[in-house]
Formats: C-alpha cells, sequence, structure tokens
C-alpha cells in the first residue's frame, strides 16, 4: 500500500486518480470493455459529475475508484493509498475511512431512525460522532425534526437528505454519489444537488457524482463524459459551458 502521496508517476493528480485503468467482463464468450484506458485525476474541494449514456462505463469507473469493485489493469489512488491490489479487508478498510457513499435507492436501514441511521457508519468504524458537525448537516439539510423517524416514515426527499447526512458526517475524503435524485420529484432532486455543491464550497468536500441526467451534471464544477468505456470530453463549467447543451449536442445525455 502507497501511503502519503496524492500523485502517481505518471503525473496525474488529486485526491482521488484513475491511470490506464481497464475494467473487462468476460460475457458469453465476448470480452466487455467496461473501461478502456483511463486516465483521470479528481481535485480535492471539487463537484465532479460522471456523465455519459447507459452503459458507457460510468458506475464501473465510480465502483473501481471508492474500492467497491477491482480493475482488469491499471492503478487508482484513492487519499494517497493506491488501491491497486489491495484484498478484500484491506478494501473495506478503505471505504469505511475514506469514502462516502449516497446511492439512487437512500439504503437506509428501515428499523434504525433518522439518527441512528446516520451515526451508523462512524459508530461502526469505532470513531466518535463530531456533533458539531452533525448539528450543522442537519441544520442545512432540514432534517432537524425528523431525527427519531424511521425511513418508513419520511418522504424520498428527506431520505436522500438523511443518506447525505450520512456520508458527509464521518468527513469522507471523497463522497460518491450514484445517481442521487434518480428517484426523486424534480423539487427534491434540486435539494440533494444544491446541497452536494454547498458541501464543496462550505466544508471543502470532494464529490464526485455518477449522472445520466444533464440537468444534473450542469451542478457539478466539472463534467466527465464517458463513452464506450472511454473519457471523451472533460467540461469545466466555471468557463461558462453550457453542459447540458454539450450533452445534448454530442448526444451523450443517455
Ligand atoms: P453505465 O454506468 O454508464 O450505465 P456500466 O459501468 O454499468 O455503465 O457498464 C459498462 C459496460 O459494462 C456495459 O456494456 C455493461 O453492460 C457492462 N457491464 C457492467 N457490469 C457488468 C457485469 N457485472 N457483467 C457483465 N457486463 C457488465
Amino acid at each position: 500500500m502507497t501511503q502519503g502521496t496524492e500523485m502517481l508517476a505518471t503525473g496525474i493528480e488529486g485526491i482521488a486518480a484513475a491511470v490506464d485503468l481497464v475494467k473487462t467482463y468476460q460475457q458469453g464468450g465476448t470480452e466487455i470493455m467496461a473501461l478502456d484506458h483511463v486516465t483521470v485525476g479528481f481535485s480535492r474541494a471539487r463537484f465532479t459529475a460522471i456523465a455519459g449514456p447507459s452503459g458507457s462505463g460510468k458506475s464501473t469507473l465510480m465502483h473501481c475508484l471508492a474500492g467497491l469493485d477491482s480493475a482488469t489493469s491499471g492503478q487508482v489512488l484513492l487519499d494517497g493509498t493506491e488501491l491497486t491490489g489491495l484484498s478484500d479487508r484491506a478494501l473495506t478498510r478503505v471505504r469505511r475511512d475514506k469514502v462516502g457513499f449516497v446511492f439512487q435507492s437512500f439504503n437506509l436501514l428501515p428499523q434504525l431512525t433518522a439518527l441512528e441511521n446516520i451515526a451508523l457508519p462512524v459508530t461502526m468504524a469505532g470513531r466518535s460522532l463530531d456533533h458539531d458537525l452533525l448539528d450543522h448537516l442537519v441544520g442545512v439539510l432540514g432534517l432537524g425534526d425528523r431525527m427519531t423517524h424511521r425511513p418508513g416514515e419520511l418522504s424520498g426527499g428527506q431520505q436522500q437528505r438523511v443518506a447525505l447526512a450520512r456520508a458527509l458526517v464521518a468527513r469522507p475524503a471523497v463522497v460518491f454519489a450514484d445517481e442521487p435524485t434518480g428517484n426523486l420529484d424534480s423539487r427534491s432532486g434540486t435539494e440533494v444537488l444544491d446541497f452536494l455543491r454547498r458541501s464543496v464550497r462550505d466544508l471543502d468536500q470532494t464529490v464526485i457524482m455518477v449522472t445520466h441526467d444533464p440537468r444534473a451534471a450542469a451542478y457539478a464544477d466539472r463534467v466527465l463524459v464517458l463513452a464506450d468505456g472511454r473519457v471523451v470530453d472533460d467540461v469545466d463549467t466555471a468557463t461558462g459551458a453550457d453542459v447540458t447543451r454539450v450533452l445534448q449536442i454530442t448526444g451523450r445525455a443517455g
């Protein structure tokens, strides 16, 4: 395990990086190239969207970056740790210590209250909860009067806001969000995207979000566009680029 560096030999920098990453699947005797030599770095305290049509490799890239899946070849670096070649046990530890997840389907435990769901990853890791940060997140997310409710008593938007608090309260190196607005109405989706953007600005959180929705991608600072397992566009939204138009013109909106 390589510790303490944020730069690989190739010069790719960032809190997360993929270098010459290849992921293939075997299906019915044919090889599917889900990631085709992807090299990309993700800067700290930035909100990056990974966009592209269905089947372009978005989820595969996210899963490899987050230590949920291992690549066929190439390197992944996450907060100074090289993930390539780590055992399942070591990968579990990396995920626990460095990563926060937000899923399309919220993935809250139904028998636990909102507060218990938020605290669970921190307490399972044997760490103590940062109560100041918890109060801040609960306030910003408007969850103050929902903390004793179970997920079944919350709307989809409220459940996703609980999931956001759970992801951020451990101060992870990177929050990975996988289609976080996919199950939400437009207003709740906007609240989630606003919050993610705000967490980058106010808490220096690094966020990497997979989405096939150009409207969601437009909230990010940077949009990485995949097609057929390759990076085909890398759009800095600060330059005034209209991401929705870019994705529609290139037919990569999914
Ligand atoms: P996206 O997230 O952009 O929809 P994926 O990363 O899920 O794309 O998939 C990329 C490619 O890899 C697709 O062709 C998909 O069918 C294939 N793929 C993904 N997971 C598997 C798997 N477990 N087995 C076989 N093929 C897979």
